[in-house]
């Protein structure tokens, strides 16, 4: 028997009525019954984990200890070329053109044709390079400001990611979210990415199959996390991080529209909580 006492709540947002516990939002027990939307299945980097931060400061690192340059021998900035090379490769595999293993040393392997290395340091073996970055993102659990507060309040969240098995568990290890979170769900370990349907599908009977207009699904990728809620019928929001990173917005928004746009994660409240 629950300690908290029983209502109804009209959930104006979606027009449905609903009967349930009333447990403040984060506390042991509570199951999303306030909420405007029962299941939240939220992106995890660059979402709620700062990727963007491990990802740098984890490049810089290798730099120094291997003996190359912050920047390539074409002069962009060491950072800025592992992202592009990376994000294009995530893409394709988003599209089943890669596997993710496959991937992992291609990032690497294509990154060691531009590298500057000093006159005393010798090229490292992509493989070497790999090797180092993901035993180092293991451990590194930055999250994403805001984001422990904005969980605690929604809370709690299942999370949907594209990523590899033992590096996201170990980073949400680290991050302190884990409390927020009933279920954790990789796409290393389901054999699909986002935006593959074979992914939504996995998530959402593992769910015990809940009508997509009980779901939502949040994330800053729209060829994965958008395009993945669009095809399911489930509705999405696009955390636009554009602006806050200083980039234009992407030109495929058109292409895989949101239900919501969001530019800080904050904002996620008003949405889930219907304040
Ligand atoms: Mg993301």
């Amino acid at each position: 028997m629950s300690k908290y006492s029983y209502v109804s709540i009209e959930r104006l947002q979606k027009g449905v009525k609903v009967t349930g516990p009333v447990v403040p939002a984060g506390a042991p027990g509570y199951d999303g019954a306030m909420r405007t939307y029962k299941h939240v299945l939220i992106d995890a980097d660059n979402t709620i984990l700062n990727f963007a931060v491990c990802e740098k400061r984890i490049l810089e690192d290798i730099a120094r200890e291997f003996g190359f340059m912050p920047r390539t021998r074409d002069d962009e900035d060491l950072t800025t070329a592992y992202r592009r090379i990376n994000t294009a490769l995530w893409e394709a595999l988003e599209r089943g053109e890669i596997a993710a293993a496959d991937l992992k040393i291609e990032r690497f392997r294509q990154l060691s044709e531009v590298l500057d290395y000093t006159a005393i340091s010798r090229p490292v073996a992509p493989e070497v390079l790999n090797q180092q970055f993901i035993a180092r993102l293991s451990t590194c659990g930055e999250v994403v400001p805001t984001a422990r507060a904005v969980l605690a309040a929604i809370a709690p969240v299942v999370v949907i990611t594209n990523g590899f098995a033992e590096v996201q568990r170990s980073r949400f290890a680290a991050s302190g979210l884990n409390e927020f979170i009933s279920d954790l769900f990789i796409s290393a370990e389901i054999g699909a990415n986002k935006p593959d349907p074979a992914f939504f599908t996995h998530v959402l009977s593992h769910l015990g199959n809940p009508d997509p207009s009980e779901c939502l699904v949040i994330g800053d990728s729209l060829t994965s996390d958008i395009a993945g809620g669009n095809a399911a019928g489930i509705d999405t929001v696009w955390f636009d991080r554009s602006e806050m990173i200083g980039e234009p917005a992407p030109a495929t928004a058109d292409t895989h529209p949101a239900t919501y746009r969001i530019t800080r994660l904050v904002e996620l409240k008003r949405i889930v909580l219907g304040e």
